[in-house]
């Protein structure tokens, strides 16, 4: 039995940023126009004994999902798939895309779908386990449909870290990780892309009765409070 454990997220105000909308996340997927019928692909994820159970991670730059998403591992085995550190790893291993990755993400843009798919996809038929986080991704329609077609479902649920602007600024110019994209100049872009674009795709989940919204201010255990009763209940019986 499944049930709801956290209050559903009122995110329904639509984008009003619609030359962003085409100029960073353009529907160059053609599959994009048949979204209800899907078609997942031969072997790979609907071979698999087991079907995926997915739950995607969403919040803006610092609002703390990687973080949270450590502790949900550590408590309720996961494998945590970060699409930001994939999309790392291809720049740092010298892939063809590399460097149009890199300049994607110092821009604050969003990478074309069809790579960050085939990222995670790649991730999810190799791995023995069947829970997975999908953190930072999807960012937009585009991305969450082209999901949806080649991995051929659609998430089990949907976590939101909710979190203030000024805070999440204050966390991603205190973290020191070495990011090209930690920099004053594209957090600003990064937030904007995230309000334009990734908040539709909250609202979409929303409307579906997916999304699980958590408040992200406070200490990373006190988040985690909140986190754990609802990851609780999708395994409780
Ligand atoms: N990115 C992307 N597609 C994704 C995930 C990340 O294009 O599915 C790019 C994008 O440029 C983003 C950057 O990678 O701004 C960093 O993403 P990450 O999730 O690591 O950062 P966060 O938003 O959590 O700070
Ligand atoms: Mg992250």
């Amino acid at each position: 039995m499944w049930r709801r454990a956290a209050s559903l997220s009122p995110l329904l105000s639509p984008s009003k940023s619609s030359l962003l909308h085409q100029g960073l996340c353009r529907l160059t997927f053609w599959g994009a126009f048949t979204t209800d019928i899907m078609h997942p692909a031969k072997g790979g994820i609907a071979s698999k004994e087991k079907l995926p159970f997915i739950t995607f991670v969403l919040g803006g730059p610092g609002s703390g999902k990687g973080t949270q998403c450590a502790k949900i591992v550590e408590t309720f085995g996961y494998i945590h798939l970060s699409a930001g550190d994939l999309l790392r790893k291809e720049i740092a291993s010298n892939s063809e895309n590399g460097a149009m990755i890199l300049d994607t993400i110092k821009e604050g843009k969003i990478v074309p779908s069809g790579i960050t798919v085939k990222l995670i996809q790649k991730e999810i038929e190799s791995s023995d386990n069947y829970k997975f986080l999908i953190d930072g991704f999807p960012r937009c329609e585009e991305n969450r449909i082209a999901f949806e077609q080649i991995i051929g479902m659609e998430p089990n649920n949907v976590l939101f870290f909710d979190c203030p602007e000024d805070e999440m600024v204050k966390r991603v110019l205190s973290r020191n990780e070495g990011r090209v994209d930690d920099n004053i100049d594209t957090i600003k872009k990064r937030l904007k892309v995230f309000s334009a674009l990734n908040l539709p795709v909250i609202k979409h989940y929303t409307e579906k009765g997916k999304v699980y919204k958590v408040n992200a201010v406070g200490s990373a255990d006190e988040v985690f409070e909140q986190v754990r009763p609802i990851f609780t209940e999708f395994w409780m019986d």
